[in-house]
């Protein structure tokens, strides 16, 4: 192992404390460039995670936690973001390694998202309001919203860090306490992140880690009776399988599920400009990411243009060392990802789609694959109905309007789309007409924390970010007054 990548061994973090798993049982972080062991996790048993929830649970009622006005609890939140900035080089570091993500990404989008996802939260917390209602002349009535008490959150690999601030800082804005569950493969991110937010000053048991595999310490959450919300981003598998163990205990779930991202090109759109964004939308991160725009829908009269474009951009693209920071694209976070790449590759193949660029796994250690290009790719074919989560693009051609929006709209996914025009009404209707939570137009995974996002379909329900994303965390109650 070189220096660069060592890392200490990790533990849970409950009550203010880090601490080993109650049967003291550990397991292998894998670094996916190398395919060596980073560290070690601690692995979470059912009492540990009712030992973080009870503590939560008893610091939702606190003083230190509910006793503190509106500005406090706003100040606490704008410490934590800059605690984030301040400690960004290692948590950056840390993402890098466990994930694979180019340290250009990680030190220039994850952390700087992540202090400014608090501070945007921060800036909500002396805005929360109910309302006020003249119910007649015998009373009147007033809302106000309310934290909900525990939160519990189970997040996936891809973006480990972001995913738990996009919960974690609406549900602290709101007033509630926290249990999070990062992903088996990529704890790192999450319990520095509690390391940093106890070194600014948030009370022990406000927010708990609790390591482990999906099947003890997500289900055991999903289950806790005092667990009031669940906070899911994950695959619609699992998805569905969390929703149904939470049911038992009526908890309020969000669930950010699976994605196949249409990204449709018209004929009017600047090719320069959908080049680019057409690239990005398909291997950012490697393509593990939900929101990608994985199916490119392009009109016939510039398809053949667009796909040269293309592949020329992707050929000249070389995958590399995460922490290099020239590195522009890592490899897979772990190693069955990269297995379902390479299960995908030959599938398509198998279905008839003409493989256009690249379609191997890289030569080195590690979980590196190439950037893959499909054209005559057909939109009932599995590799344009499920969803890959790798470096792995198709193209498929349309010829109206209609079509590209039949076929955008033809999956069981609706979690963001796309569109390339120049007409400003053509983009307008189209947008309207894609069942998506999110719409890109002539762009493609441009986020704002003012903007929510969230699924249609099978993507999920619940949105995050945005007020919106504060409201997932908050609880109604209307008071009603005798005036008579
Ligand atoms: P992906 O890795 O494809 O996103 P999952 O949706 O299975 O896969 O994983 C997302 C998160 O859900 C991870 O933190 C994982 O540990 C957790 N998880 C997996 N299976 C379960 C389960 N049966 N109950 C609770 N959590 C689970």
């Amino acid at each position: 192992m070189s220096t660069a990548n060592a890392v200490q061994d990790v533990q849970l973090f409950i009550d203010g404390q880090f601490r080993p798993a109650a049967d003291g049982q550990l397991r292998d972080v894998i670094d996916p460039a190398t395919g060596a062991v980073v560290c070690r996790q601690a692995w979470g048993t059912v009492g540990d995670v009712d030992d973080a929830v009870e503590s939560a649970a008893r610091a939702f009622v606190s003083p230190q936690w509910s006793g503190l006005t509106l500005k406090q609890r706003a100040r606490l939140l704008l410490r934590i973001a800059d605690a984030i900035e301040e400690d960004g080089a290692e948590l950056a570091r840390l993402e890098s390694i466990d994930v694979g993500k180019p340290i250009i990404f990680t030190q220039g989008f994850d952390v700087p998202q992540a202090a400014e996802g608090f501070r945007y939260y921060a800036g909500m917390v002396e805005q929360i309001e109910g309302a006020m209602r003249q119910a007649g002349t015998r009373s009147f009535g007033y809302t106000r919203r309310e934290p909900l008490g525990v939160v519990a959150a189970i997040t996936p690999f891809n973006f480990p860090l972001n995913l738990a601030v996009n919960k974690i800082a609406p549900a602290l804005a709101a007033g509630n306490t926290f249990v999070l569950k990062p992903a088996e493969q990529t704890p790192l991110s999450s319990l520095y992140l509690a390391d940093i937010m106890s070194r600014a000053g948030l009370p022990a048991g406000v927010f708990n880690v609790v390591t482990g595999d999906g099947p003890t310490v997500g289900a055991r959450l999903a289950r806790h009776p005092r667990v009031i919300k669940l906070a899911f981003t994950g695959s619609t598998a699992t998805g569905k399988k969390l929703i149904a163990e939470a049911a038992g205990t009526l908890k309020k779930v969000t669930a950010e599920l699976g994605g196949k991202g249409a990204n449709i090109v018209f004929a009017d759109a600047d090719l320069d400009a959908v080049t680019q964004w057409a690239f990005q939308a398909a291997f950012f991160n490697t393509g593990q990411f939900c929101m990608s725009g994985s199916r490119l829908l392009v009109h016939r009269s510039v398809h053949d243009e667009l796909v040269s474009r293309l592949t020329k951009v992707i050929e000249a693209t070389s995958v590399g060392d995460p922490l290099d920071p020239a590195t522009m694209m890592g490899p897979l976070a772990h190693r069955a990802q990269l297995d379902r790449v390479t299960g995908y590759v030959a599938l398509a193949q198998a279905e008839g789609a003409t493989l256009r660029a690249g379609g191997n796994p890289v030569d080195r250690p590690g979980f590196f694959h190439e950037p893959t290009l499909f054209t005559e790719v057909t939109p009932d074919m599995r590799i344009a109905q499920e969803e890959v989560f790798g470096p792995v693009l198709t193209v498929t051609v349309f010829d109206t309007d209609e079509e590209a929006v039949a076929i955008a709209n033809g999956t069981p996914y609706g979690l963001a789309a796309g569109l390339h025009t120049a007409s400003l009404t053509r983009a307008h209707r189209v947008a309207a007409q894609l069942a998506a939570g999110i719409v890109w137009v002539n762009t493609w995974a441009m986020f704002e924390n003012s903007i929510p996002f969230g699924g249609y379909k099978d993507s999920g329900y619940g949105r995050e970010l945005g007020p919106e994303g504060l409201q997932e965390y908050q609880q109604l109650k209307s008071v009603v007054v005798n005036v008579e």
